[in-house]
């Protein structure tokens, strides 16, 4: 027995050691794919629910991985957090999305906004209104056409911080969404004074919204609550007509999600868009 207990600790170490080397191997290849342009942005449509119409997309990041294929943002926000890679990364990701929506503006008349998914990391960094700013200047994109998406607990970490970098991107016209709305702890009188455009349902909620009582009652007050207080009030992960069917009855306008389309590439995005653009 004593033997055996050797055994599984010398297998357990063996394999925390091939985790461990796993994650150093995708650390310092995730350092280099920034200058190897091996980082992509799919984009997912936001779109009217009633009419399907778009109404705004997402920036979803994505890793052509040399031999691995396509890695989601699962296995790269984590590493990318950990080693501080977040922040070149989420420059990257701003820029690429102001870029890409510029040019779309350009050649297909696309007037709707991109979300970007800012992380917690970029936003304590003192400087992300300036990064913003200067982004928006150097693509030449319309402030109304971003929208930031950040989490209530990025909000509630520190009330002060959030209350004065929100107010700043409002002022200069950027957008802002809650993203993942229910899933963290947010007190609606502190909600209630920060210029938020937009609560994002979260996905956890909308799945069983058609068969789950609870999950009813909760995506049915935050839409209410979202238009009580004059907030565009959005639907994530939408995938079936049950889950549309509910949303609309419950005055839920806005929606995204596989029922209308996956994230795409931006060439497919622009098929989207226009059936086809010539540009
Ligand atoms: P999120 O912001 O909640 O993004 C929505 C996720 O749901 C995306 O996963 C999207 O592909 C997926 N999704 C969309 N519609 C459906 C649907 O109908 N059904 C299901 N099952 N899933 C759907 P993805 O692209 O894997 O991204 C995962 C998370 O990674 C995002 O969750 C976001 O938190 C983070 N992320 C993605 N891109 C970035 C980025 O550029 N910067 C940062 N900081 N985080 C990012
Ligand atoms: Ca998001
Ligand atoms: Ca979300
Ligand atoms: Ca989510």
């Amino acid at each position: 027995a004593k033997g055996l207990g050797g055994n599984c600790y010398q297998l357990y170490e063996h394999r925390m050691n091939a985790r461990a080397h796993e994650l150093l191997v995708m650390e310092s290849s995730l350092h280099k794919s920034l200058r190897a342009g091996e980082l992509r942005l799919f984009y997912q449509p936001q779109v009217d629910l009633a009419t399907g119409e778009l109404i705004g997309m997402e920036a979803l990041l994505r890793w052509q991985h040399p031999t691995r294929g396509l890695v989601l943002p699962g296995e790269i926000i984590p590493i990318a957090e950990d080693c501080g890679l977040i922040v070149p990364i989420g420059e990257w990701v701003l820029r690429t999305a102001c870029r890409q929506l510029k040019e779309l503006q350009q050649h297909c008349g696309t007037a709707v906004p991109v979300a970007v998914n800012v992380s917690s990391r970029q936003f304590v960094k003192t400087d992300l209104v300036d990064t913003i700013a200067r982004t928006l200047h150097e693509t030449g994109l319309p402030p109304r056409l971003l929208e930031i998406e950040i989490t209530e607990s990025m909000i509630m970490h520190d009330l002060d911080a959030a209350l004065a970098i929100l107010s700043e991107l409002r002022r200069m016209g950027v957008r802002i969404a809650i993203d993942d709305f229910g899933t963290g702890y947010s007190s609606l009188s502190h909600l209630k004074h920060l210029p938020i455009s937009r609560l994002k349902i979260d996905r956890s909620f909308v799945r069983d919204v058609a068969t789950n009582a609870n999950d009813a009652a909760i995506t049915g007050a935050v839409i209410f609550l979202a238009r009580t207080m004059g907030l565009e009030v959005i639907a994530e992960g939408v995938e079936n007509a049950a889950q549309l069917d509910f949303l609309m009855r419950n005055g839920c306008i806005l929606g995204q999600g596989y029922l209308f389309s996956p994230p795409l590439p931006v060439d497919e995005l622009v098929t989207f868009i226009h059936g086809r653009c010539d540009s």
